[in-house]
C-alpha cells in the first residue's frame, strides 16, 4: 500500500478500506526539532504497544480517538483525519521549555494544569500560539478550542489517575487532535513515552524521552521498564 506520510517517529500507509489508514511506528529517535538523531531497536514496538494501550484505555473511559486496532508488533489501523497542526500540551508540574520560560526549578508543582499551544511546523520550531492566532490563522475555531481544550484535560485526569496506581507522576503530555470527514474532532496521533513526562512519584527517576534528550539512560531498557511496571506487553 502507498505511503502517504512519513514522520520523525511513524509512517502512514494507505490500505483498501476507505478512510482507514495504517500507521507504523518507526525505531527513530530525534529530539531538539531532529536535531539529535539515533535508530534504537525495539522502539517502534515499545511505542505501538504503549500508544494502542492508552487509546484503548481512553476509549473504555468514553474518549474516542482515530485508533482502531493494533495489526501487528509496529502497526496500527487508525481513522483518516485532517491532523489540526496543533500540539496541545497539557502540564501539570513545570519541566522542560516551561521551567526555563517561567524561571521554576523542574518539578514546581502547579495550582492546577495549564494548556499551551504550539504551531505545528517544525520550519518554525512550533512557535507558541495563543487562542487569537489560531482563531485568526483558521487553524481552529473558537468553539473547536473550547473542544479540544476540554479533552485535553478530561484525558489528564483519565491518565493521572491511571499512573498513580503505578507510584508515576504525569509532570506533562503532547497531545494532537484531528478532524473527521464530517467534522467530528478525535484525538489521534499517539500517546506514548516520547510524548509524555513520567516521574517516579518517591524516587523522581524518568520514564520517558528525557532519557534520551539529556543521554541520562538508554531508551528501550527505560521504556521496557516502564511497560514491566505498568504490566503492557
Ligand atoms: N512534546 C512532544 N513533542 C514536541 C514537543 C513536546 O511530544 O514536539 C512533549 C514533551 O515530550 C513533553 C511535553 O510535550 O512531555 C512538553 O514539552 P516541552 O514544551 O517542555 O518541550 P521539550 O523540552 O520536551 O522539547
Amino acid at each position: 500500500m502507498e505511503l502517504l506520510y512519513e514522520g520523525k517517529a511513524k509512517k502512514v500507509y494507505s490500505t483498501d478500506t476507505e478512510n482507514v489508514l495504517r500507521i507504523e511506528y518507526k525505531n527513530d529517535a530525534t529530539a531538539f526539532n531532529g536535531v539529535k538523531k539515533d535508530n534504537i531497536e525495539g522502539k517502534g514496538i515499545l511505542n505501538n504497544l504503549f500508544s494502542s494501550f492508552f487509546f484503548e484505555m481512553l476509549a473504555g473511559k468514553g474518549i474516542k480517538s482515530h485508533f482502531i486496532k493494533k495489526i501487528s508488533q509496529t502497526e496500527q489501523l487508525v481513522q483518516s483525519v485532517t491532523i489540526i497542526p496543533l500540539e496541545v500540551i497539557v502540564r501539570n508540574v513545570a519541566a522542560g521549555t516551561l521551567a526555563k520560560r517561567i524561571g521554576k526549578e523542574e518539578g514546581y508543582l502547579m495550582r492546577r494544569p495549564i494548556i499551551e499551544l504550539c504551531y505545528k511546523n517544525d520550519a518554525l520550531g512550533d512557535p507558541m500560539l495563543n487562542d487569537d492566532h489560531i482563531e485568526v490563522l483558521d487553524i481552529a475555531t473558537q468553539f473547536e478550542l473550547q473542544e479540544i481544550k476540554a479533552k485535553a484535560l478530561e484525558i489528564n485526569e483519565v491518565l493521572i489517575a491511571y499512573f498513580k496506581n503505578f507510584n508515576i507522576d504525569l509532570i506533562d503530555f503532547k497531545l494532537e487532535f484531528g478532524k473527521t470527514a464530517d467534522g467530528k474532532i478525535l484525538l489521534a496521533d499517539e500517546i506514548s513515552p516520547d510524548t509524555c513526562r513520567l516521574w517516579d512519584a518517591t524516587t523522581k527517576q524518568k520514564f520517558d524521552k528525557d532519557v534520551f534528550r539529556r543521554d541520562i539512560a538508554p531508551l528501550r531498557e527505560t521504556y521496557q521498564a516502564l511497560a514491566d511496571k505498568l504490566g503492557i506487553s
